[in-house]
């Protein structure tokens, strides 16, 4: 299951689990579509692999299924590119 992380590592910015902004690579570090499009292309840049679309979690599934609260921010990675 996701952990639905409730930022994107670049910018900070809150991406709640129904945004459609929200982007993941296969470990689920998480990015904004912002940051993806336009500091990333696409790849991330703690593993290389490839930026997707994060499913968005239904709302009746949350309360049972509750997002991650642990914020993720690495600023320097996001530079580096
Ligand atoms: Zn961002
Ligand atoms: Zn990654």
């Amino acid at each position: 299951m996701l952990e639905l992380r409730p930022n994107c590592e670049c910018c900070d910015c809150d991406l709640p689990p129904d945004s459609a902004q929200a982007r993941i690579c296969s470990f689920e570090c998480t990015f904004c579509a912002t940051c993806t499009e336009q500091h990333l292309g696409g790849l991330c840049p703690n593993c290389g692999g490839e930026l997707l679309v994060r499913p968005r979690r239904p709302v009746s599934k949350l309360a049972s299924n509750p997002p991650s609260s642990e914020r993720v921010y690495k600023p320097e990675g996001c530079a580096a590119r």
